[in-house]
């Protein structure tokens, strides 16, 4: 049976973080347009933005040694950690605004104070670390960075990871403690409780299997819900957040701008540390080096996260191979994603990323003895028995032409937009939810670039710095990382942290 529903402004297809921050903002932004959300699975935030799913980091290029590149004249290249800061001060920013208005209480309950760290062992790695940190310094975004090798200070911040340590070689670390953990599973909860409030219909348990265009423009979304009948809705503007599963749905569409587009998924397993007293000796978020032939996300991190309440420690990412594109998928994901129009694509990026196909059957093939002595590079007397493994998320990372020839692997997110911005879908997962509302700003500019001029005094309300680069503006950074700190409650929570 199928039946024709009302024709609504907007929907949103998936109720994780990306489609969670769109509705919000839209509903400030036009608050009179429709919108409608679709999601398969029985309630928000189970996918990818699931507190279990992901690693919770604030990504601000606080720690991540991936977001800044050494040049060949041996200079740090620090772009890209710039770019990345400044897209996670919008999402404070937004956060921070919904919280004043009082439209998501409890700040604590999503977003938590936390030093980030970056950790490295090695002659050449400490003397890269310290280069490093000279040049961040240089940046505003980064003040209040300490970089240091004696030991004795490493083992005020790090005693866990420095007690049993017997390796010659040098270490050094550097600490920030304006980095944030993010409880991104909560967040989405929040946000889809106030997208209620503003009479947003949310559909659970609705899948869409198809999406066409009608002859006005807009589109028809076939939408199976939870009886197994068939249900049509139309909309003028079609956000595909669904996760790994956006990239079947563009396919979906047709527009030109689907072609020529794949995706490889990649699972994120984690350790997580049973006992308690382990968990209270570290404090801290400690990212590593990515290992040679490894992807940037796979970089190891020590995370100290706040999860229903309480404090927990987890180890990874390490890799894991599953042919689903969502935790809940299916195996036929990967091959049902290749298309004629991709086929060259794929098969161009299954030549050359031959180092990432063997990293992945390496990683696959690990036993819980060689993952243990992983996580033991950063706690020396990690005991087998105190760790579990747990499976996180599936990243499915985005394969396209690009400059750099067929096929290229992207680790980015992109937005993919039809030419006349009746659709856009989310692909690719980092620097992933930390970054949400820069993404959005995206989807407005492509999407809605007739409405900007009149949505520009609100958007600068949500996000005074919208428009502005805050590394070039030092004043307006300051102002924004304090009061946006205040608002989230992360200095208090600082202070009591510390005392
Ligand atoms: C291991 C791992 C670690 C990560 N660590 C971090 C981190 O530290 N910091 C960070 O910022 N980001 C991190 N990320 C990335 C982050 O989790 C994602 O970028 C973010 O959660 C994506 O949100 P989303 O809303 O696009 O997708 P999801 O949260 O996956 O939501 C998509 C939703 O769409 C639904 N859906 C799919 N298909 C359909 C359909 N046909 N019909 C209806 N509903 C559908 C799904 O059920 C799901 O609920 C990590 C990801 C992984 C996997």
């Amino acid at each position: 049976m199928s039946s024709l529903k009302n024709k609504t402004d907007v929907v949103l297809i998936g109720a994780g973080v990306m489609s969670a921050t769109l509705g919000a903002m839209l509903k400030e932004v036009a608050p009179d347009w429709n919108i409608k959300v679709f999601e398969k699975l029985g309630s928000p935030g189970e996918e990818s933005s699931n507190e279990w799913n992901n690693a919770g980091t604030g990504h601000a290029a606080l720690c991540e040694l991936n977001y800044t590149s050494e040049k060949a004249d041996g200079s740090v290249d620090i772009g890209k950690a710039v770019k990345v800061n400044e897209q996670f001060q919008l999402s404070r920013q937004f956060w921070s605004y919904l919280v004043k208005r009082n439209l998501i209480r409890n700040p604590e309950d999503f977003i938590m104070p936390i030093p980030h760290m970056s950790f490295v062992e090695g002659e050449k790695n400490v003397a890269f670390l310290k280069k490093r940190l000279e040049a961040l310094s240089a940046s505003p975004l980064f003040h209040g960075m300490e970089f240091s090798s004696d030991h004795q200070k490493l083992k005020e911040w790090i005693p866990l990871m420095m007690e049993g340590r017997t390796s010659s070689e040098p270490i050094a670390a550097t600490k920030i403690d304006s980095g944030t953990d993010v409880n991104f599973g909560a967040l989405t909860r929040m946000l889809f409780d106030h997208l209620e409030r503003k009479n947003v219909e949310v559909h659970y348990k609705h899948s869409v299997e198809d999406l066409k265009r009608t002859r006005d423009g807009s589109w028809e979304l076939k939408v199976k819900n939870g009886f197994g009948q068939v249900e049509r809705h139309r909309a003028k503007f079609v956000f595909i957040g669904g996760g790994g599963g956006s990239l079947h749905l563009l396919q979906k569409t047709g527009i030109p701008e689907s072609k020529q587009i794949g995706g490889f998924p990649v699972s994120g397993l984690f350790l997580v540390c049973k006992n308690p007293e382990v968990i209270a000796q570290h404090h801290a978020k400690v990212y590593g080096k990515a290992k040679v032939g490894a992807p940037p996300m796979s970089v190891p991190h020590l995370d100290t996260r706040y999860i229903d309440g309480k404090k927990s420690l987890l180890f990874g990412p390490f890799a894991g191979f599953s042919p689903k594109f969502l935790k809940t998928g299916s195996n036929m994901d990967l091959i049902s994603s290749v298309k004629p129009n991709n086929l060259m694509t794929m098969l161009a990026a299954g030549v050359k990323e031959m180092a990432l196909t063997k990293y992945l059957i390496q990683q696959v093939m690990l036993s819980h003895e060689k993952r243990m002595d992983e996580l033991r590079e950063f706690i020396p007397n990690a005991k087998n028995e105190e760790w579990d493994i747990v499976v996180a998320g599936q990243r499915v990372q985005v394969i396209k032409d690009t400059d750099a020839g067929k096929g290229t692997l992207q680790f980015g997110t992109e937005v993919v937009s039809a030419g006349d911005g009746s659709v856009a879908a989310l692909l690719g997962a980092s620097p992933g939810a930390s970054t949400a509302v820069h993404v959005m700003l995206e989807v407005f500019e492509k999407c809605f670039p007739q409405h900007m001029t009149a949505w520009e005094p609100k958007l600068k309300e949500m996000i005074p710095s919208y428009g502005l680069s805050l590394s070039d503006h030092p004043e307006l950074f300051r102002k924004m990382e304090e009061s946006t700190g205040q608002t989230l409650g992360l200095v208090k929570k600082k202070e009591l942290v510390y005392s």
